[in-house]
């Protein structure tokens, strides 16, 4: 099968013919019909962490085309999303439905002396986060996977994976914003853009948009911000501060750069608290004045990883709002590309405004 093979740690993706293995056990083959463009595989492309050759790519729809003896939850012709929270049903986690914080993730992989199920040339290749999704199929645990039982376009319904998820799981899940309330959004791409819609389902009452494109910004706008915030022109913490009588409610930081976390932190009001989600370069630091007012102030910094969310409770709920006309997905998607275009998108990604996505015929 095609898919994009990264040889070493900071190179680009190569296309090739790479071979898959035969669903054993709990595993379900999938035919990736669409896999979207995430940050998070430019940031783990050129940090590496896994063995290579690999496979990225982790917002993956597809149709099952095959599944092993076991698998109980899946029939072949099923639509599929696959999900990055790898989870083991057993841990005191998973136990608690809190999958997201599941302590054996390698419950969903083969192990060493099972044939692997990626192979280029007779050597093994990593399916990062167990997905690889930048392939005409994946090959994983059925654990990684919910069924989408509402008619829905791949190309939309990928982004439900891990984008959706991770920006309307921090304010619906992880913050739980509540109406009424005063919001910020650090960074419009895709999960600021998704953060926004949550925020307005949630019933803020403002929500202050900041980013330093202005096209980005007037996106935003279409999703429900009711300010917007140039911050490479203006001081976002002071327009914030303005805006909301001292300081947002809730402020979440998209971008994932100490300074920007720095500025969220500060915009954020007494009692209110800052939700870190784009992930920072190994090594950064936040420095923050930690005198009286810390304490004064009480504001919370909350890390937020993949929206706190469980997904196999929260796509669906997330697919109900899409058909229901409250949830604007299709918006988010704003253009589709095959795989051999994926280097130049990822290339042009700071000046894309919306979701990039790859399709298969
Ligand atoms: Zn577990
Ligand atoms: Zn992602």
């Amino acid at each position: 099968m095609k898919a994009l093979v990264l040889d070493e740690v900071g190179s680009s993706f190569r296309l090739a013919d790479v071979d898959i293995a035969s669903p054993i056990g709990r595993e379900v083959l999938v035919a990736v019909k669409a896999s979207g463009l995430c940050h998070s595989d430019l940031t783990a492309s050129s940090l590496g962490g896994w063995p290579v050759p690999a496979i990225l790519g982790h917002e993956i729809s597809g149709i099952v085309a095959g599944i092993g003896p076991e698998v109980t939850r899946f029939s072949v012709g099923d639509h599929v999303v696959a999900s990055l929270q790898s989870h083991c049903e057993r841990c005191d986690a998973c136990q608690q439905d809190d999958i997201n914080m599941c302590s054996n993730p390698a419950f969903v992989a083969r192990t060493e002396e099972q044939e692997p199920r990626l192979s280029l040339e007779g050597v093994p290749v990593t399916a990062v986060a167990n997905l690889g999704g930048f392939a005409e199929q994946v090959l994983l645990h059925e654990n990684n996977l919910v069924r989408i039982d509402q008619p829905m376009a791949h190309e939309i319904a990928c982004i439900l994976g891990c984008g959706v998820l991770a920006g309307a799981g921090a304010v619906l899940n992880a913050a739980d914003v509540q109406a009424g309330s005063t919001v910020a959004v650090f960074g419009c791409g895709g999960l600021g853009l998704t953060a926004i819609q949550a925020t307005l389902l949630a019933g803020a009452s403002r929500i202050i948009a900041v980013d330093v494109a202005d096209d980005k910004l007037e996106y935003a706008t279409k999703f429900g911000a009711t300010d917007v915030v140039n911050s490479a022109t203006e001081d976002p913490i002071a327009t914030i501060r303005q805006l909301t009588e001292g300081g947002a409610d809730y402020v979440f930081d998209f971008v994932g750069r100490p300074e920007v976390t720095k500025q969220a932190y500060e915009s954020v009001g007494r009692a209110g608290e800052l939700g870190v989600v784009g992930i920072n370069k190994p090594g950064a630091m936040l420095e923050i004045s930690i005198g009286p007012e810390f304490i004064w102030n009480q504001v919370r910094i909350r890390p937020i990883f993949n929206g706190s969310t469980n997904f196999l409770r929260d796509i669906p709920r997330f697919v109900a709002l899409y058909n229901e006309g409250r949830f604007n997905l299709d918006e988010l998607v704003s253009r589709t590309i095959s795989l051999e275009e994926v280097n130049d998108a990822y290339a042009e990604m700071t000046g894309h405004i919306g979701r990039t996505v790859v399709t298969f015929p």
